[in-house]
């Protein structure tokens, strides 16, 4: 077994503590890597602290993985020892459903995607997470980063880079089309990033005046500042498509009036309560309000090449274990640029 160190949540509302813990001895097929850096996902914390219902503790979280491979199984092609590799929010899924083949593992048909952590494999075992030393993983699910990307600010590709780049390409952003993104967060940042990358017209949403300047350098052509009287008149029924990335309870019900007739506003982001649609926001209009999570492995190995073809990494706030519940709070308050990055070395 491979014996780990890590931060893990031993309750909703307690701190996370120092823990340790094991993970498999590495299989045929896997790869053991040690952990460099990992990304704060504000899903970390909605599961830490069991606001989606689902916590299983004691939870090491962590999905923004970036480390070296320290070992490789046997069969193992993809990788070597010293590669740099990187874990996502998934470590396994059936592999045989449609919707695995069609390389859609995150909506695995049979409901085994395995998530990296706060998940059981199918000896009963808890998954663990990147606040921690080590990580071993089937290679299948093991991710190459580019050579020429900083690996602490590509962590935060493998969940807010993927979340956001796949249904950006699902709804067709691109040229000549007229993208919002609601929320300059962890994810919203990267959305706005690929939107511009892409091509598409891109407009950010933020409750956040010290972020519109910023807003302006990540690439929107334009940034709206929703907590100004009438800010939701100026561009109404003139978006292809909406991207939600907000993680808080707030009203979408403008935002589908943003809407061209037949749209989509999809949300990423994942509040603890329930959205609510009213029907007339989407009837008239025949509007869509969709879903999207993650994305499957071939996209985010296309995300991450396409990264590093663009030069495209998170902006990024390093941290340390010592300040990991501080920096916690002050995502929660949107207080970070744009994304927290916890450095292993100070375990
Ligand atoms: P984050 O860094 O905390 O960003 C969230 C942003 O939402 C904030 O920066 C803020 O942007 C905005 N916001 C916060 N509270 C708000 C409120 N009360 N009203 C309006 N806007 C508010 O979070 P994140 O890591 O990007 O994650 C965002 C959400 O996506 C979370 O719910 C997370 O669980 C979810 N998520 C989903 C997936 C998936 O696969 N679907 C994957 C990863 C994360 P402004 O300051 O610009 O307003
Ligand atoms: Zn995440
Ligand atoms: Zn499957």
């Amino acid at each position: 077994m491979i014996a780990t160190k890590g931060y893990a949540a031993n309750a909703a509302t307690t701190p996370l503590a120092p823990f340790s813990y094991e993970h498999r001895e590495p299989g045929e097929n896997d790869v053991l890597i040690d952990i460099q850096f990992c990304g704060i996902c504000h899903s970390d914390i909605h599961q830490a602290r069991n606001e989606w219902g689902n916590a299983l503790y004691p939870m090491v979280p962590g999905h923004e993985i970036v480390g070296t491979v320290s070992r490789v199984g046997s069969k193992v092609k993809k990788f070597k020892v010293g590669d740099l590799a990187a874990i996502g929010c998934m470590v396994d899924s059936c592999r045989e459903c449609a919707s695995c083949k069609a390389g859609e593992e995150q909506y695995c048909d049979r409901a085994e995607t395995l998530w990296t952590y706060n998940a059981r494999d199918k000896k009963g075992n808890l998954t663990f997470g990147g606040y921690g030393n080590h990580i071993v993983c089937d290679e299948a699910f093991v991710l190459s980063i580019p050579k020429n990307l900083d690996p602490a600010a590509a962590a935060p590709l493998l969940c807010a880079g993927i979340t956001t780049y796949s249904p950006l390409k699902h709804w067709g952003a691109g040229p000549g089309k007229k993208i919002g993104v609601v929320g300059l967060g962890g994810l919203g940042h990267m959305a706005l990033k690929f939107s511009h990358a892409f091509g598409a017209q891109t407009v950010q949403f933020t409750t956040s005046a010290n972020k519109v300047e910023d807003a302006k350098k990540l690439g929107a052509d334009e940034v709206i500042l929703t907590k100004e009287a009438g800010w939701h008149t100026k561009h109404a029924g003139t978006f292809d498509f909406i991207l939600d990335c907000v993680s808080a309870p707030h009203d979408i019900t403008p935002y589908m009036a943003l809407l061209k007739r037949d749209s989509t506003l999809c949300t990423v982001g994942i509040p603890e309560t329930p959205v609510q649609v009213h029907a007339f926001s989407v009837a008239i209009g025949r509007k869509s309000f969709a879903g999207s999570a993650i994305g499957g492995i071939e996209q985010t190995q296309e995300m991450l090449d396409f990264c590093g073809k663009h030069n495209i990494v998170s902006d990024i706030e390093m941290t340390s274990f010592d300040k990991v519940n501080e920096a916690w709070e002050r995502v929660i308050k949107g207080d970070v640029k744009y994304r927290f990055v916890l450095d292993l070395k100070t375990l």
